[in-house]
């Protein structure tokens, strides 16, 4: 029989993000149809994604003017790290969405362990650091949609974002969409999902469903008991104190990267929208009270903006448990979004593995029951290895800092934590400096670029990697001269040319 009803349960950025490509790339004689609940609340963060939204919203037919109109939406190139190595006022770095220039054939990264010039390697190989720090946008009054003068990804409100979706699946795509309650699964003799009872309506037969229900996981965990591997004594962080802080002034710069700054107990993000900033402190609810978290928070915003603005905001907590499940598609089930799995915001790869999910599900669909394990054992040894990689790359901004002020942070540190991949790539990167082999997966969610800038970014500023030759000998000097010649000569030309964000943005969504 042929996959034709597929039923999504969940109405969150995973669920109408998986409806929207579904339906945007299947047959018409496959039927979408969403069911959300009208009373159990989405999760309401998740505002940082990566640049590869870009291409979801073109393959869904989202105009980026709508995105930037009804999302609050602004440009993000990337993520500048406060206060990550030793907590002093100079010590920041910045990861960002650009690669290194010349990154195919070039290792600019042995080139900077071997004749540092006083830079941070984010500055000396790509002209989007100091564009992204001085506020300014990544991309030019009137170029088309979605195109850039250097990579970026989009800050956003995520409860508009999933309106936005819910519009656009339901008017454009022909997305069936039901509110009412899930109360019940029913799989039938040989344990396939047959259908979904629901409070109100009618039950809901399916070939194909898709557990988007966020952390409560009713499909994945609850009926079909997938195991959920929990990562918290390795990235311990498990709480999130947020709030949202209006500007100013209508005219106050809008940040062009995301904001990440260590504390005593975790990390603060700090995103600009258009007319608010979204501010969340996570960190490690056995280390400190929530009453002390909201207070940490609450400095933090307080130097930034006025005594009235401070004391009128409202906080939230939000409590995720950090793992994920290595078998989120069972039988005739996938789970996509926090139901899959949630490490912690830090690189905010979590819309990224729910964008990386959906594509291996459109790639691979299922077209008949026959295909439902072979698909399934692919997919899930797919999200399996980029898992592995979220949690070796989040690690290393933890096993890089030198950090000493609690325990917090002596615990973070201990290399004891890192899987024995990431001990073994460290000991290498004393003698050369990260690049392609280290990430070597064509489908990889890192980049050695990634590693390259994190890795220098710490390591740099203490002067902690091992000077000596390029690893590569045959990195020729005068090529080298020339791409950061000309890298000086970018930077220079793009923040002169350059809007701010808040420019841009003003003028895309007149
Ligand atoms: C603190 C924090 C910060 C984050 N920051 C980022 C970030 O910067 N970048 C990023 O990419 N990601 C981030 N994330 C992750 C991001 O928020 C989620 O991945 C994303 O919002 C997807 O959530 P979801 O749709 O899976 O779940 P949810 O938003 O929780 O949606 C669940 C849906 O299931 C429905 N539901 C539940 N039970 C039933 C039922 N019985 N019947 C019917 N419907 C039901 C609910 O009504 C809801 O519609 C963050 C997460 C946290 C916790």
């Amino acid at each position: 029989m042929n996959t034709q009803r597929i039923v999504i349960v969940g109405g969150g950025t995973a669920g109408w993000l998986a409806a929207a490509r579904l339906a945007a790339a299947l047959t018409d004689n496959v039927v979408v149809t969403l069911v959300e609940s009208p009373t159990v609340p989405t999760i309401g963060v998740g505002e940082g994604t990566w640049p590869s939204m870009r291409a979801t919203l073109q393959s869904i037919g989202i105009t980026e003017r709508e995105v930037l109109k009804h999302c609050e939406a602004s440009l993000k190139q990337g993520t500048l790290f406060k206060g990550w190595v030793n907590g002093q006022a100079d010590d920041e770095y910045m990861h960002p969405f650009s690669l290194p220039a010349d990154y195919a054939s070039l290792n600019l990264a042995d080139w900077w362990r071997s004749r540092d010039d006083g830079h941070l390697f984010c500055h000396a190989v790509t002209p989007q650091a100091a564009v992204a720090t001085a506020n300014k946008a990544p991309k030019q009054f009137g170029m088309p949609d979605y195109a850039f003068a250097l990579n970026y990804g989009y800050h956003l409100d995520a409860g508009k974002f999933a309106e936005l979706l819910k519009h656009h699946c339901t008017e454009q795509l022909g997305v069936i969409h039901i509110r009412d309650d899930v109360l019940g699964v029913v799989s039938d003799a040989m344990g396939a999902i047959e259908r979904v009872e629901l409070a109100n309506t009618p039950s809901l037969s399916g070939d194909l469903f898709i557990d988007c229900t966020g952390q409560r996981a009713l499909l994945i965990g609850e009926h079909l008991h997938s195991p959920f591997e929990s990562l918290r004594d390795t990235l311990p962080n498990n709480r999130a104190i947020v709030t949202q802080v209006p500007y100013g002034s209508p005219d106050d710069e809008i940040a062009s990267c995301t904001l990440s700054t260590a504390q005593a107990h975790g990390w603060i993000w700090d995103i600009g929208l258009q007319s608010r900033r979204g501010v969340g402190y996570v960190h490690d609810a056995d280390k400190i009270s929530e009453d002390e978290a909201r207070a940490t928070l609450l400095t933090y915003v307080s130097v930034s903006t006025t005594a009235e603005i401070t004391s009128s905001l409202t906080t939230r907590v939000v409590h995720f448990e950090p793992g994920y499940r290595p078998e989120p598609w069972r039988g005739n089930c996938v789970a996509i979004g926090l139901s899959a799995g949630f490490i912690e915001p830090l690189e905010a790869s979590a819309l990224a593995m729910i964008e990386q999910g959906i594509t291996t599900l459109v790639e691979n669909f299922p077209a008949n029951k026959e295909l439902l394990a072979p698909v399934a054992r692919l997919y899930n040894k797919k999200m399996t290895a980029h898992w592995a990689s979220i949690q070796d790359f989040l690690l290393l901004h933890y096993a890089l800092s030198q950090r000493e002020d609690t325990s917090y942070w002596r615990e973070a540190r201990s290399l004891e934590r890192l899987p024995q991949g990431l001990k073994d790539k460290l000991l290498l990167w004393q003698v050369r400096a990260p690049y392609h082999s280290d990430a070597p997966r064509l489908d990889e969610l890192f980049p050695a670029a990634s590693y390259q800038y994190v890795w220098l970014g710490m390591n740099g500023q203490l002067d902690r990697v091992l000077r000596g030759d390029c690893h590569d000998r045959s990195l020729g000097a005068e090529r080298i001269d020339r791409v950061l010649h000309d890298v000086r000569e970018k930077t220079l030309q793009l923040t002169q040319a350059l809007p701010t964000n808040r420019a841009l943005l003003n003028a895309l969504t007149q």
